[in-house]
């Protein structure tokens, strides 16, 4: 690395790198993430984090960057819009309870390669600039407090539902980090800017968000549908519809998502129409078609099986007349016997709620 670097200009030119190479914006944070840290072990001790164990597992790893990552000075922290365009609108896919309402971000190639890809290439023209330096690239893959750090280095602040929200842009973003030991200058946190809005903590369809700031992913859809490998416990079977991955609700209802900006992203263009799609269509793909079709997506980290409960779920909420009713119910009895004990027991669900 070069001696005596003016790294006021070198944190100027990171940020401008990273909007060329396709990033919306970027910041830096410094390595003190202590609140975090408490929200943190607060959120644990409550249990709330359900049965992700590895989210206690690495400890204070995930509020102490050095003990990561040992010579890490700042973090770059990047941010990258996700909402395609031309989409059905989610809330009328909600309403539409023979259609499979997929969370957002999930509809087109899996956010991990993308992000990762772009942020090596930002890592590259840093080394370009002022030869080798001390850094690893991190995407929602590795004991990293993202949302804090975006939130300190100047992207946003996490809202009462615990997304990061932008006023200039929503919360349809994801999130990157670069841990450097490069000693660059710490930006600004932007201010609080939920106010006296409570819309996403009433609006939930599960009531996961206990409290502001507190989401008990026991109860949350995305935790149900997507970490949560057992039985959907039957509580919440109902109020889930026909949400079968993830769940945007309460980032729908969030006023500052009106400023959202959609992507030009082909990697997030939806596949396999997934946007817009008949839950007995989903239910009726074999576990061969679900590997093909879900090929370099998020979805596919779920599992044939874990998608069939979720589809078994989706489809016993069907609202729908006698004659569509037949077909459903054939459907769902055609699948019993190859499905696995998890899955017939949702298909049995499913069943009596046509009954
Ligand atoms: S819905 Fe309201 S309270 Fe919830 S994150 Fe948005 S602004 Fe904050």
């Amino acid at each position: 690395m070069q001696q005596n670097l003016d790294y006021q200009h070198l944190k100027a030119q990171i940020k401008n790198w990273a909007l060329e190479i396709g990033f919306q914006q970027a910041g830096i944070s410094d390595v003190n993430l202590n609140e975090a840290g408490k929200h943190l072990n607060n959120w644990l001790q409550k249990q709330y984090h359900g049965d992700m164990e590895y989210m206690a597992r690495h400890g204070e790893k995930r509020y102490i960057p050095k003990q990561l990552i040992p010579d890490t000075l700042s973090i770059i922290s990047v941010r990258l819009d996700y909402m395609p365009a031309h989409l059905t609108p989610y809330e009328s896919l909600t309403i539409q309870s023979n259609k499979a309402a997929i969370s957002r971000y999930a509809l087109g190639r899996d956010y991990h390669k993308v992000i990762r890809s772009k942020l090596k290439k930002l890592a590259q023209k840093i080394t370009e600039e002022i030869g080798d330096f001390g850094h690893r690239v991190f995407t929602d893959s590795a004991p990293v407090m993202e949302k804090a750090i975006a939130e300190k280095a100047g992207l946003g602040w996490i809202g009462k539902h615990s997304n990061l929200l932008n006023s200039k842009a929503g919360s349809y973003f994801f999130l990157g980090e670069i841990y450097t030991d490069l000693p660059l200058e710490p930006d600004q946190k932007q201010g609080f800017h939920c106010g006296s809005c409570t819309q996403c903590i009433q609006d939930c369809p599960t009531d996961a968000i206990v409290a502001p700031f507190q989401v008990d992913a026991r109860r949350c859809i995305s935790y149900l549908t997507i970490e949560n490998k057992g039985p959907i416990p039957v509580e919440f079977r109902q109020a889930i519809g026909n949400r079968i991955y993830g769940c945007d609700d309460c980032q729908v209802v969030c006023p500052w998502n009106k400023f959202t900006h959609t992507t030009h992203e082909l990697d997030f263009q939806p596949r396999n129409d997934l946007d817009d799609i008949q839950l007995l269509e989903l239910f009726n793909w074999t576990e061969n078609e679900f590997l093909n079709k879900t090929q370099g997506s998020p979805i596919r980290r779920i599992g044939y099986e874990a998608w069939q409960r979720n589809l078994a779920v989706g489809i016993g909420n069907i609202k729908t007349n006698e004659k569509t009713k037949q077909k459903i119910i054939a459907t769902l009895k055609a699948k019993l016997d190859e499905s696995s004990d998890l899955v017939k027991e949702h298909i049995n669900w499913a069943l009596n709620q046509f009954q």
